[in-house]
């Protein structure tokens, strides 16, 4: 792409905006940002921004400055139907994401994992692999550092483990993955996406520039990545934890790859079969460029999971907070109830994304899951879905706060308080990791009012 002679608008100033921004600058490229939103974090990255030459345009000058810009930068956060992509693919004018521009200058291999859930745990996963393996793996895309910003660290020797979301994938064309990893297709962002086979449309771009010298490490035990083996020309290899397939499965224990064992899934340090799928996917991958057994090995023993994702957050008088704030759809927060040892009380709302919750129940009633605590925007939704199902152990209280306390007084000792909302975090908070950083603080609270008035509750459980 010719970047010197030509302008750019970058949109929403999060962290891939300024890392397009910075890069674009770099390039010679002239660069006007623009975001909707003027808050304190948006006033910085363009103070920031503006101190290397690129212009900020407020809203009214948006039209007379978006005619004079030859390309537009998108924000996976800002939907390709908003009124400003859509004026410019009127003009017939570019539209790409920072996520394009990062695909378009890598100069080292690339593996790109994208699925609905999953993605940061495997990519971090195989970035600790290709570490332990003396390789210089770098964890970028989605997962939090763009894929502009980590072209440095890369250089021609590196490996970029590209987490690739559904947003990005919207504007997303040159990524030619040496291994594109799927890893489930669940419902997920139907309020963005409209509908399912567009969600399954976007996911199977991920393969599209792949050729027959590509692999593609796709879950074989998932109806929906399956389909995808009959759209791609790169060599399929299958991973499964039910069947012995060509590629990486479950038998015996262990994790094999291709009839060789290569470690036993007893000995990775997170729980729950999701996660062990994702470390079947991550081995596959590895095994593809080529890394050894020992390196597989002592990256994924000491794997100890991610924040706010099934993280064990602390212990009040015998009942366990968990902090699962990044479950943010129903099957992130089945795997959650699935997998989470003894009973629990389980805390569930936020921001709606257009799905039904009731299949939820349903791995309720099979769980040790002993009540749920319905809060947020989307309460009286969850609260349907839950007597639809007949699941009536249930309490609705709004605020996030008050539900928590709800639970925590819910629940009884050796009891876990599950914070896996199966819902967006929006409604009330900036980000799942807030909500997270929340949930650890009313913990904090309680404990402290604990210790104020310890005599009025008397021994828990009894
Ligand atoms: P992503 O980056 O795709 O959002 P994460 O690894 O951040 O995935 O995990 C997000 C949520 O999904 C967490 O609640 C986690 O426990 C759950 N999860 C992780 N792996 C899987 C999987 N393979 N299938 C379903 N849920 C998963």
């Amino acid at each position: 792409m010719l970047f010197n002679r030509q302008t750019f608008l970058v949109a929403g100033l999060s962290r891939s905006g300024i890392a397009a921004g910075e890069y674009l600058v770099s390039r010679g490229a002239a660069v006007y940002l623009y975001d909707d939103v003027d808050d304190e974090n948006v006033r910085a990255a363009i103070s920031r921004l503006e101190g290397i030459g690129c212009k900020s345009v407020p809203k009214d000058e948006l039209p007379g400055v978006s005619e004079r810009c030859d390309v537009l930068v998108l924000s996976p956060g800002i939907p390709v139907d908003h009124p400003l992509p859509v004026s410019f693919k009127r003009m017939g004018k570019r539209i790409i994401g920072e996520a394009e521009l990062g695909a378009l200058a890598l100069r080292c291999p690339c593996i790109a994992v994208t699925g609905t859930n999953g993605k940061t745990t495997t990519v971090t996963m195989l970035e600790g692999i290709l570490r332990a393996a003396g390789i210089k793996g770098v964890a970028c895309g989605n997962v939090g550092k763009p894929i502009t910003a980590a072209l440095g660290e890369l250089g021609e020797d590196g490996v970029a483990v590209a987490e690739i979301s559904s947003f990005q994938l919207e504007t997303l064309y040159s990524l030619r993955p040496h291994v594109a990893v799927i890893l489930n297709v669940t419902e997920d962002h139907l309020n963005r996406h409209y509908n399912m086979e567009n969600y399954i449309y976007l996911k199977s771009r991920i393969l599209k520039n792949s050729a027959e010298s590509e692999y593609a490490v796709l879950n074989y035990d998932d109806p929906v990545v399956r389909g995808f083996a009959e759209k791609t020309r790169a060599r399929v290899v299958w991973f499964s934890m039910r069947e012995q397939v060509e590629g990486g499965y479950l038998s015996e224990g262990k994790f094999f790859f291709r009839g060789e064992p290569v470690f036993p899934a007893d000995e990775l340090p997170v729980d729950g079969d999701h996660n062990r799928a994702n470390a079947l996917a991550a081995i596959v991958a590895a095994k593809l460029m080529g890394v050894g057994n020992a390196a597989i090995s002592a990256a994924l023993k000491n794997f100890r999971g991610v924040k706010h994702r099934l993280e064990k957050v602390g212990t009040l008088h015998g009942v366990t907070f968990i902090d699962d704030s990044k479950a943010t759809n129903v099957d992130s927060a089945v795997k959650a109830v699935e997998s989470v040892k003894g009973e629990s009380v389980i805390l569930l709302g936020g921001k709606d994304k257009g799905y039904s919750y009731e299949p939820l129940f349903e791995a309720i009633k099979r769980s040790d899951v002993v009540h749920a605590v319905i809060y947020g925007e989307n309460a009286f939704r969850i609260l349907n879905a839950a007597l639809k199902s007949g699941y009536t152990s249930v309490t609705l209280c709004r605020p996030f706060d008050l539900a928590v306390r709800v639970a925590y007084l819910s629940a009884r000792k050796g009891q876990n308080v599950l914070l896996s909302p199966a819902s967006a975090s929006f409604d009330a908070f900036s980000s799942y990791e807030e909500r997270g950083k929340r949930f650890s603080e009313l913990l904090g609270l309680l404990r402290a009012e604990e210790r104020t008035e310890p005599a009025e509750r008397g021994e828990r459980g009894e």
